[in-house]
């Protein structure tokens, strides 16, 4: 019997440890990346990468590969790439799942600031702050346009990113651990901390040093993403598509 083919929408860890179980299980897996991280940790399986040139490319690329299902692991912000799944499967009639961790949720002694976008977290917040960025490095201009801020924006990558006085650029993989976030916050004298709602443990531990240390998180909500079968963890998927735990 021929194997199964999935494709697996990457850019997460999530992505990439689904990928590493469904091969161990025997499934023929490619996982696609975007193209925007220079040296990804690959995972095992086959590899695409760049875009698909969009919902109708994507849906000519599933038609040409043969492909039985597709999960979307891509990072919860990738909203764009999540529409365009859904509805290349809804025109190629393949199944489609989603792994998405659940959202981090305030708890006592957290002081969160909602916002909806980036361009709201940048007008958010407070006066004079000195502001640890952890939303990687796109849609940062409202917060360089405020000169009453500065502080530091923290990357996977170093992006080659001109920024204005006030701000300095700091390269760090995660996963991060409550030490070193609580080291970097005291020693960068940082008063506030801009998060998306990325969820997992991985980027965790910042929410639990600014909640240490009393100090605010602008936490900026996830974008809506079109309705599909959802797994919460890499364990729940392989379950899922395989039947089998992992
Ligand atoms: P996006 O806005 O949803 O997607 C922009 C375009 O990039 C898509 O239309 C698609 O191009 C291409 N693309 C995105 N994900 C892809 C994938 N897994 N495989 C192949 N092509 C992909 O995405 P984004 O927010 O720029 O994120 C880009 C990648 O970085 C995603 O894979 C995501 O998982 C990862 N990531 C994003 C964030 C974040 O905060 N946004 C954080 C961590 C990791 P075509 O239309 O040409 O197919």
């Amino acid at each position: 019997m021929p194997r199964e083919r999935i494709l697996i929408l990457g850019g997460t860890s999530d992505a990439r440890h689904l990928a590493d179980g469904l091969v161990e299980q025997g499934f023929d897996v490619t996982t696609s990346f975007a193209g925007v991280t220079a040296s990804p940790l690959l995972p095992l399986g086959a590899h695409h990468v760049g875009g698909f040139g969009g919902a109708d490319g994507l849906a000519a690329f599933l038609r040409a590969g043969g492909f039985d299902r597709v999960v979307d692991a891509t990072h919860p912000f990738a909203a764009q790439m999540s529409a365009h799944a859904h509805a290349a499967c809804e025109s190629v009639k393949l199944p489609l799942s989603r792994l998405e961790r659940p959202t981090w949720v305030a708890g006592p002694g957290d002081t969160w600031i909602n916002a909806a976008t980036l361009a709201e977290a940048a007008k958010k917040v407070p006066q004079q702050a000195r502001v640890l960025l952890t939303t990687g490095h796109k849609g940062l201009d409202g917060f360089f346009a405020r000169e009453d801020l500065g502080g530091l924006v923290r990357v996977i990558e170093d992006p080659a990113l001109a920024l204005p006085q006030g701000w300095a650029l700091v390269s760090e993989r995660p996963p991060h651990r409550l030490e070193g976030e609580l080291a970097l916050l005291q020693r960068e004298a940082i008063t506030c901390v801009v998060s998306k709602n990325s969820g997992g443990s991985g980027t965790e531990a910042k929410l639990e040093a600014a909640r240490q240390l009393g100090l605010p998180v602008v936490m900026v909500r996830r974008p809506a993403k079109p309705p599909v079968r959802s797994f919460p963890d890499v364990a729940a998927a392989l379950l899922g598509i395989t039947g089998k735990a992992g």
